[in-house]
Order: structure tokens, then sequence, then C-alpha cells
């Protein structure tokens, strides 16, 4: 048994730590007991969360980790990682002036992907070009086919989060998307940026 704060090993049978005053864990690098004191902690801005169920810290969005506080030092309980809320849908609305709702009978994807960062870029390019867009959030009840020939609860069936411009929109945005400097593009296929015509263009203007 080991003390989770010191790290000292106990021989079988104690129970505390009576050094550092917390109940011993059986693995190190895999806390699964309930460590007397504990609580959540961001990381990043240090905010403590105490008996509330949290995953991500509501100031700013980090992932929050699990620690104890000892000797004024905070003690992790597990990895801290880097990893963020995904931002709301709605919240992404909000500033965007091209963002509009668009009907699913005439959306078309232009990037379904799981990287919300990237998802949000692919936004403001389009909103930046002046073309109407669309988020929606993944769905946990596909009703696409995949559903069937995967079966209900597959992950594979599960559709992620994505950006969907209008069906007149579609040349217009693949193309401003895919010859975007900045993202060296995650391979939209060609036969999707042959257009069926060349007038899509008049839509929007690089400034
Ligand atoms: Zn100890
Ligand atoms: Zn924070």
């Amino acid at each position: 048994m080991f003390c989770p704060i010191c790290k000292g090993e106990f021989r079988e049978g104690f129970t505390e730590c009576t050094g550092c005053q917390v109940n011993l864990v059986a693995n190190l690098d895999n806390i699964t007991e309930k460590i007397k004191g504990e609580f959540l902690l961001c990381h990043g801005c240090e905010r403590e969360f105490h008996d509330i169920e949290l995953d991500h810290c509501p100031g700013c969005g980090l992932k929050l980790v699990r620690a104890v506080l000892h000797d004024d030092t905070y003690v992790f309980l597990e990895e801290p990682v880097m990893e963020f809320a995904p931002e709301e849908p709605e919240g992404a609305c909000d500033h965007f002036d091209y963002f509009v709702d668009i009907d699913d009978a005439d959306a078309v994807v232009v990037l379904e992907s799981e990287d919300l960062a990237l998802l949000t870029r692919i936004q403001e390019i389009l909103n930046e070009a002046k073309i109407s867009f669309c988020f929606k959030p993944a769905e946990d009840t596909p009703s696409t086919s995949l559903g069937s020939i995967f079966g209900v609860g597959s992950p594979l069936a599960r559709s992620f989060p994505r950006v969907v411009v209008q069906r007149a929109n579609e040349a217009a945005a693949l193309n401003i998307i895919a010859n975007h400097p900045e993202l060296d593009l995650f391979g939209v296929p060609e036969e999707l940026l042959e257009g069926e015509d060349d007038e899509s263009e008049e839509g929007y203007e690089e400034d």
C-alpha cells in the first residue's frame, strides 16, 4: 500500500499514512480510492471545487483533476491533462453574422470532425467569406443508413459534430476551405471541388 501524498510504501495492514494523515492506496498510477480531503482542481486557474460533480472548469474550461492540499501544495491524484470542454454549439452562433439555421433537407456537410477547434476555425473562415453556415452537434441516435448496417449503439453509428452550408453554397464553401492557406487540408476529395459551374465565385471576395 502507498501514501498518495508522500508516495511512501507501507506493509500490509496499514490503512493510513500517519505523516500525511490520509488513507493509503493500492496503486499510485491509478488511484481509484477516494482520498480523504480530495477535491477537484483546475490546474489552469488553480480554482478548487469541493463536493461538486464537474468535468471541466466553469471559468477556463480546462479538464479538472483530482487533488488534495498538503502543506499548501497541491498533490495531484491523477495526471493533469490539457483538455478543454467542447464549446457549446449555441455559444458558437453568437459571434458569427453568417450563422443561420439551415434545414437538414438543404444542408450539405462541409466538414464533419471530432476536432472542435478545427470546426470553429471552419466557421470563422466561412463567416469571413460571408457564406451562410450552420453548426450541427453530434447525434447520438443517428437516423442514417449506417445505423441499420452497424446496429444501434455501435460507436461507428455515432455521428460527429459538423459544419453545414446551404446546397447552393457548397462549391464556394469547399473551394474557400480547400484553398485556405492556413488549413493544409484533410483531403477534400477532388470530385467535391469540381463545382458544377464557376459562377459560385462571385459570392465572396478576399480582402
Ligand atoms: Zn504520506
Ligand atoms: Zn480554470
